[in-house]
C-alpha cells in the first residue's frame, strides 16, 4: 500500500536524519545515501560495515559514508555501460551467426552445382556442351569467391567494433578512477590502490605510510577570489604536489580541497621528510591569476602522516593520519604531524591485553 510505502521512507528518513545529528555529520547526498540504504536494510555490506562501527562504538564519519558511497553505490555507469555493451556484443555475435550461416548455404549450392556439373561431365563428349558448362562453374566461382570477400569484410568490420568497444571499456575505467577537476587519481582509486598496495607490503614485509593533505583557511581564499579562481588553485596544488613524488608515491584527491598521499616502501619518518618537502614547496609558491596577472599570495597546507601497523583495518590507518592532519591544522596549520602507532589504543589488533581484574 503506497502510504504504508511513504511512512516507512518517512521513518527511515527520520532515522537517518537523527544518525547525522547524532555523529556531527555534514548532510551531504553521499551520506544521505549510505544512511538511508543503511537502515532500509538494501545493501548487505553497507549494513554489515555501519552495525561494526556501531558495536566498536566507533564514530561513524563523512570520509567512511564517502568511501562506503564510492564502494557501493557510485558505478551506476559503468553497470548501464556494461549492460549495453554486452547488447551490442549479442547483436554483433547475431549478425556473425547470420553471416556464417548465409555463407555455408551459398557454400552448399556451390558443392551441389559442382558435383552435378561433375556428373554430367563425366558421361559428355560435346566440345559447345562442355564449354558451357565451364563457363557456368567460372561464373559460380567467382560468385563464391564474392561472396567470401563480403564474408571477410563483414568479419573484419565486427572485428573493428569490437576493439572499439574494449577501448572504451578502457577509457571508461581510466575515467572512472580520475578526478574531473585536477585530472589525478580519485577517491574511488585511492581505495582500491590502498588495498593493494597495502597487501603488497603486508606480503613482502615492507612500510607503508599515507600523508594526508588539506589547504589552510581555503573557504576564505574561495571567499576572496571566487570559487573558479579556487578550481585553478586546486589544479595547482595537486600538479605542484604530483611534480615532487617518487615512482612509489601515489598522489590522489580524497575530496573537496583535501590530498592523500600513498608512500610505498617508506617508514613514518621519511614519510614526515616527503610531507615537509610538500609543505615547504606550497608555502614558497606565489599563486598567480595569469588572465590578470595579479598576485593573489600564498596558501599553505597542513599535512598528517601515520604508517601502517601490520594486520591493522586501513580505516584505522586513514583514521590516524586524520587524526595527525587536525593536530596539525590545531598547532597553527602549515604544519606536519606524525602519529606513531599506538597499540593501547587499539587493543585487539595483535596487541597484549591485560585484565587488571584477574
Ligand atoms: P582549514 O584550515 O581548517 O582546513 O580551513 P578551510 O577553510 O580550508 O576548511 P573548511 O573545511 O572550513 O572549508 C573547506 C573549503 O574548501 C570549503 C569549500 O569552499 C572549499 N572547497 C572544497 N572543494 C572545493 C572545490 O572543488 N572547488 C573549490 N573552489 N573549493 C572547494
Ligand atoms: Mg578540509
Ligand atoms: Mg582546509
Amino acid at each position: 500500500m503506497p502510504i504504508e510505502k511513504t511512512d516507512k521512507s518517512g521513518l527511515i528518513a527520520q532515522r537517518v536524519m537523527e544518525r547525522i545529528t547524532k555523529n556531527g555529520l555534514q548532510p551531504n547526498p553521499e551520506t544521505f545515501a549510505v544512511l538511508y540504504v543503511h537502515y532500509s536494510g538494501l545493501h548487505p555490506d553497507i549494513t554489515n560495515r555501519i552495525d561494526k562501527i556501531d558495536a566498536a562504538r566507533e564514530k561513524l564519519t563523512n570520509p567512511i559514508c564517502d568511501e562506503l558511497f564510492n564502494t557501493y553505490l557510485s558505478d551506476k555507469g559503468e553497470k548501464t555501460f556494461i549492460e549495453e555493451a554486452s547488447k551490442r556484443v549479442q547483436a554483433m555475435a547475431d549478425e556473425v551467426s547470420t553471416i556464417l550461416r548465409d555463407a555455408g548455404m551459398a557454400q552448399k549450392e556451390y558443392n551441389d552445382t559442382l558435383m552435378k556439373q561433375s556428373d554430367t561431365l563425366a558421361g559428355s563428349n560435346d566440345l559447345t556442351e562442355m564449354k558451357k558448362m565451364v563457363a557456368g562453374l567460372v561464373k559460380d566461382t567467382r560468385k563464391m569467391i564474392d561472396e567470401n570477400r563480403k564474408l571477410e569484410e563483414k568479419l573484419d568490420q565486427s572485428s573493428a567494433e569490437l576493439q572499439q568497444m574494449r577501448q572504451d571499456m578502457q577509457n571508461l575505467r581510466v575515467e572512472a578512477l580520475t578526478d574531473t577537476l585536477t585530472g589525478i587519481p580519485n577517491r574511488k582509486a585511492f581505495d582500491a590502490e590502498l588495498k593493494s598496495r597495502a597487501a603488497d607490503a603486508l606480503n613482502r614485509g615492507k612500510p607503508l605510510s599515507v600523508i594526508m593533505i588539506d589547504i589552510d583557511y581555503f573557504k576564505i581564499f574561495n571567499d576572496t577570489f571566487g570559487h573558479q579562481v579556487g578550481d585553478q588553485v586546486l589544479r595547482l596544488v595537486a600538479k605542484t604536489i604530483a611534480d615532487s613524488l617518487r615512482s612509489t608515491e601515489l598522489l590522489a584527491r580524497y575530496g573537496g580541497e583535501e590530498f592523500v598521499i600513498i608512500a610505498s616502501q617508506t617508514k613514518l619518518r621519511e614519510a614526515e621528510k616527503v610531507a615537509e618537502r610538500i609543505r615547504q614547496k606550497i608555502a614558497t609558491k606565489d599563486i598567480i591569476n595569469q588572465s590578470k596577472n595579479e598576485k593573489l599570495g600564498r596558501l599553505s597546507v597542513s599535512l598528517g602522516v601515520a604508517q601502517l601497523e601490520p594486520g591493522e583495518p586501513l580505516l584505522q590507518l586513514i583514521e590516524r593520519a586524520d587524526r595527525a592532519l587536525y593536530k596539525a591544522k590545531a598547532a597553527g596549520r602549515n604544519n606536519v604531524v606524525c602519529i606513531e602507532y599506538d597499540p593501547k589504543l587499539h587493543a585487539g589488533h595483535g596487541d597484549i591485553v591485560i585484565d587488571v581484574n584477574r
